[in-house]
């Protein structure tokens, strides 16, 4: 959930939506008249990963976010945290929201989420260890590769490029409607 800016984080004069001058010709974003602070408004990135259980065979691990509606399992997902790479980030994600030890990282791809205002880092993780959810997480469920449905949005098309790239066509479902 983001919240609105309402006032210069700055200097706390109130925001103003003014159109100025940029590179790319004339834009409106909030802007201060006081100290010319500017909210960019730019895509925050998402670290996403495929968690590949090595001492499993091979299945992967999906998760279903405690906070979400509906039984829809999806990737090990987590912002970047300051100081951090982005492998360094995911493989901190994927321990501390599944316990797994990351052995091996690749990077799937780079993905547009617009409706979030995020951009989606997407890794292949191999991973081995004793499954304890973090209490964000309900359940998980392991997946052979070849029985995942792929959703079309964000890290859905992730999953599909690394089935793709493994041989495998990907299967789509379609997502449940947004209420
Ligand atoms: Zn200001």
């Amino acid at each position: 959930m983001s919240h609105a800016f309402n006032y210069c984080p700055n200097c706390a004069t109130e925001l103003q939506m003014l159109a100025r001058m940029e590179d790319g010709g004339e834009k409106a974003r909030l802007r201060c008249v006081a100290c010319e602070w500017t909210h960019w408004n730019n895509p925050t990135p998402v670290l996403a990963a495929i968690v590949e259980c090595a001492d499993r065979d091979g299945m992967v691990l999906l998760a279903r976010n405690a906070a979400w509606p509906g039984r829809m399992f999806a990737l090990i997902t987590g912002f970047m945290e300051a100081g951090e790479t982005p492998e360094e980030g995911i493989a901190r994600e994927v321990k501390e929201e599944t316990n797994l030890t990351v052995d091996a990282l690749k990077l799937v791809g780079v993905y547009d989420f617009q409706r979030m205002n995020q951009i989606i880092v997407a890794y292949h993780a191999v991973a081995r260890g004793e499954i304890a959810l973090s209490p964000e997480l309900a359940e998980y469920r392991l997946y052979r590769p070849e029985d995942i449905k792929c959703w079309r949005a964000g890290t859905g098309y992730a999953v599909a490029d690394w089935l793709t790239a493994r041989g495998i066509e990907p299967q789509w479902v379609d997502l449940p409607a947004r209420p």
